[in-house]
């Protein structure tokens, strides 16, 4: 597996022909070394004689295999037993549904902090399904520039919901509400593993692979095992967690393919020195871009507040659209694709995922002082 050289992608190790730098939002770049090694034992995975995607998922080389998943994704985020971790599929977009069900049924109240397209989404199903779900906070007003930071919890919540990193307006909350007067729930689909985390206030983190941990069709759940337990009875079994925590996820057929490369990724994070060696990576990748953005002379404007910035999705406008639609052409001429922002906002993001490599910033960072030199 990968070593640390290869982790930090330098000294040659930079892509190989026909490669691009990949700033996709979703799904997004894996790392060269994963690639490398899913590609090797594609044909023959473990010496079954078929690959991974063909052997069954009740053999005991797969069981092992998610296990070994597990457990590498526990000790990388120093997870104690009583946390279990879940493989499930439906996207992030089913937990939006499935956390009301199970922890707000009846009508029961709950707490969301809507700093955009993703935590509202969530707000909106939890009031599809029934539950009493309020805002306790919003950045709507100021187009989600940034992290609110006053919250208007209410006693006898279930629970307080809240969206890590927001992939949409390039946020991201540096310290999450202090002494939480019910258990925190995470969408942290695209910062999961960018950094250590502190879960003590928290009792469910999820997020989809396809960001920052591997293919699309995994959703990765931690939850807490007490907490599950106290989810709704009578939920059709897909829909209940406990259904996932009593079978190791393997209820019914679970996405083998996604759960190994995500095993992979594990295991890179892992040789790489974890995640605080990652967190450093990842912040030395995101100041040199906002450096370029803000060294620019308001060429580019970052449009997320300064405290808010995210480290894993840097967005920012050029001064026309017709400037950000030759931006995005010219860079994809030069192998920089992805960069255009979401669908609903537009302008430009850079998501600058774990496995994006320094090169692929530093190409990015040399594109932009060439693209302002010709057309500031
Ligand atoms: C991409 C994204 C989602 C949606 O994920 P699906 O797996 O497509 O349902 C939800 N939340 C956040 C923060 C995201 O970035």
């Amino acid at each position: 597996m990968a070593l640390p050289e290869a982790y930090r992608n330098t000294g040659g190790l930079g892509q190989p022909a026909g490669r691009v730098y990949n700033f996709n939002g979703g799904p997004a770049a894996l790392p060269m070394p994963v690639l490398e090694e899913v590609a090797s034992e594609l044909l023959n995975w473990r010496g079954t004689g078929m690959s991974i995607m063909e052997n069954s998922h009740r053999d005991k080389k797969v069981a092992a295999m998610a296990l070994e998943a597990e457990e590498d994704l526990k000790s990388l985020l120093g997870l104690g037993d009583e946390w279990k971790v879940l493989f499930l599929q439906g996207g992030a977009s089913l937990q939006f549904a499935m956390i009301p069900m199970n922890f707000a049924p009846g009508g029961a109240p709950c707490d969301y902090v809507n700093t955009g397209l993703w935590s509202d989404k969530a707000y909106k199903e939890a009031r599809i399904v029934g539950a009493d779900a309020r805002f306790a906070a919003s950045s709507e007003a100021d187009e989600f520039t940034y992290i609110p930071s006053s919250f208007d919890f209410r006693a006898g919540s279930r629970y307080i919901y809240l969206t890590s990193n927001n992939t949409v307006r390039g946020t991201q909350w540096k310290r999450f509400p202090e002494k939480p007067p019910a258990p925190l729930v995470a969408d942290m689909s695209s910062d999961f593993l960018s950094r250590p985390l502190d879960l003590s206030d928290f009792s469910l983190v999820h997020a989809g692979a396809q960001k920052n941990v591997g293919p699309a069709g995994l959703t990765i759940v931690l939850v807490r095992k007490d907490f599950a337990l106290t989810g709704a009875k009578g939920l059709p079994h897909l829909l209940d967690y406990r259904t996932f925590v009593d079978s190791d996820s393997m209820y019914n057929t679970p996405p083998v393919f996604a759960i190994y490369v995500a095993g992979l990724v594990f295991k890179w994070l892992a040789a790489g020195g974890g995640l605080a060696e990652t967190a450093l990576r990842n912040e030395a990748k995101a100041k040199r871009l906002y450096d370029a953005v803000d060294g620019s002379g308001g060429f580019y404007r970052g449009t997320a507040r300064a405290d808010s910035r995210s480290l894993m999705n840097v967005t920012y406008r050029l001064p026309t659209p017709e400037l950000e639609k030759k931006f995005l052409e010219e860079g994809k001429g030069q192998g920089l694709v992805g960069l255009n922002g979401h669908r609903s906002v537009g302008g430009i993001r850079a998501s600058i995922y774990n496995a994006v490599p320094d090169e692929g910033v530093d190409a990015l960072v040399d594109f932009m002082e060439g693209f302002k030199a010709v057309n500031g």
